[in-house]
C-alpha cells in the first residue's frame, strides 16, 4: 500500500514524537534494500561496507548541520536520554568532587537523583518556588567554585519551559536537551557536552546522541562499565558492540532533511513561529492560558489549560476526534501540551488554532 499525506493525522506527541514525512519515505525504501545493496538497512551487519557508510555519514552531517569542530565527539549511544543520568557522572564527577545542577523539575530531578550516587550535587536554582513555570532567573543562580561541570535542563518536555540563554557557569555545561536539540541554531563550542534521547527531534526511541569535548573524556570512575564509559564509545566509534543501528541509519536521514530544508537557522525561524502562533492565540483568549511564563516558554512543547479546567476531557477526546492526536498534558501535570518539534508542520499548528478557536464559541 502506498501511504498517502491524507491517512496521516496531526500528531503532537512528546515523544516518540513525529517525523518528517520525507524521511519515513526514504526509511520505507531503506527498509526493504538500501544502496541497492539487495539488503534492508535493519539486516547489514554493523561492521560491513553499508553500515561503515551510513555511521560515517551520519556523524559527518552532524557535525556539519551543527558546526561541530574535531575538538568534540559525536557518540551514539543506546538506552535513551535517563541512561545519560549515571554516565555523565560517572565519566565526569571525580570521587568527592561536586556538580552543579540546575532543578526545572521531572527530568533535571530525575539527573540530580542519580548524579548524587556518584557525589555531591549542588542545586544552583530551582523554579519549584512557583511550580517550575519558568527557567530561574540567571541572576538567581549559584554555581560552586569547584564544580566538575554544570547540569541543565535545556527544555523541560513537561512544564513546557526552555532556556533562551546559557547559564554563565564557569565548568563545563552539561545539557540534557533531548527535547530541543537541533530545534535552532546552536553553538556547540560554548558547551561541555551535550546529550539528547533521539526520540523526539532525531528519530526512533532508545538511543542517544552525546556530543562532548573530548578533553573531558578519560576520566571516568575505575567502576564504571565498560559500554558507559565515554572513552570506549570515542575509541570504537560508537561500536564496541552492535549499536542501535536503524536510530543511527535514521538520525542520518533526519540531518540530511534539516541540511534540505536549510539547517538550524530555517528551523529555528519554523519553530518560533509555530509556537508564536499558539502563544499569541492562548495570550488572547480569556478561555485557554499558557502555563508558562513569558520569557521561559518553549518552542517545542506549549503547555496550556482550559479557564475551566472541567472542559479539557471535552477538548482532548473533541481534538482526537478530529484528526488532533497526543494534546493530553504529561500526567504529572494535567492539562494540554502541544509538542511541535521541527518535523511538525505549521498546518499542524495551524490546525490546532483553528480547532481551538471553534471549541471556545462552542464551549463559552
Ligand atoms: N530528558 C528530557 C528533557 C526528556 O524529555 C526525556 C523524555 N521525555 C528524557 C530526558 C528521558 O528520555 P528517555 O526516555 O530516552 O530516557
Amino acid at each position: 500500500m502506498t501511504t498517502t499525506a491524507t491517512d496521516r493525522i496531526h500528531n503532537f506527541s512528546a515523544g516518540p514524537a513525529a517525523l518528517p514525512e520525507a524521511v519515513l519515505e526514504e526509511a520505507k525504501r531503506d527498509l526493504w534494500n538500501i544502496d541497492g545493496s539487495g539488503i534492508g538497512v535493519l539486516e547489514h551487519s554493523h561492521r560491513g561496507e553499508v553500515f561503515d557508510r551510513v555511521i560515517d555519514e551520519t556523524e559527518a552531517a552532524c557535525r556539519r548541520i551543527a558546526n561541530i569542530s574535531d575538538d568534540y565527539a559525536i557518540l551514539f549511544m543506546q538506552g535513551g536520554a535517563t541512561r545519560q543520568n549515571a554516565i555523565v557522572p560517572a565519566n565526569l564527577l571525580p570521587e568527592g568532587g561536586t556538580a552543579d545542577y540546575h532543578n526545572t523539575r521531572e527530568w533535571s530531578k530525575k539527573s540530580i537523583k542519580e548524579a548524587k550516587m556518584y557525589g555531591n550535587v549542588h542545586v544552583v536554582a530551582s523554579s519549584e518556588d512557583e511550580n517550575f513555570n519558568h527557567i530561574p532567573d540567571a541572576t538567581t543562580h549559584t554555581f560552586s567554585n569547584d564544580a566538575a561541570y554544570c547540569h541543565f535542563t535545556e527544555n523541560n518536555t513537561i512544564f513546557g519551559t526552555e532556556f533562551h540563554t546559557l547559564p554563565q557557569a564557569t565548568s563545563p555545561l552539561v545539557s540534557d536537551a533531548s527535547s530541543d536539540i537541533f530545534s535552532r541554531p546552536i553553538d556547540v563550542s560554548e558547551y561541555g557536552l551535550i546529550y539528547a534521547g533521539a526520540q523526539k527531534n532525531l528519530g526512533p526511541a532508545g538511543c542517544a546522541l552525546v556530543i562532548v569535548r573530548k578533553d573531558l573524556v578519560g576520566k571516568h570512575r575505575a567502576n564504571t562499565p565498560t559500554l558507559f564509559r565515554y572513552d570506549v564509545m570515542m575509541e570504537k566509534g560508537s561500536r564496541p558492540n552492535t549499536p542501535n543501528t536503524f536510530a543511527i541509519y535514521l538520525m542520518g536521514r533526519v540531518f540530511d532533511w534539516i541540511e534540505r530544508e536549510g539547517g538550524l537557522a530555517v528551523m529555528g525561524e519554523r519553530n518560533a513561529h509555530k509556537a508564536a502562533l499558539l502563544y499569541d492565540f492562548l495570550d488572547g483568549s480569556d478561555f485557554y492560558s499558557a502555563t508558562a511564563k513569558p520569557g521561559s516558554r518553549s518552542n517545542m512543547n506549549v503547555c496550556f489549560r482550559c479557564t475551566n479546567e472541567d472542559l479539557e476531557p471535552a477538548f482532548i477526546a473533541e481534538a482526537t476526534a478530529a484528526g488532533l492526536a497526543n494534546l493530553k498534558g504529561h500526567r504529572s501535570v494535567g492539562g494540554m501540551r502541544a509538542s511541535i518539534y521541527n518535523a511538525v508542520p505549521t498546518e499542524s499548528v495551524e490546525a490546532l488554532v483553528s480547532f481551538m478557536k471553534d471549541f471556545a464559541s462552542k464551549n463559552g
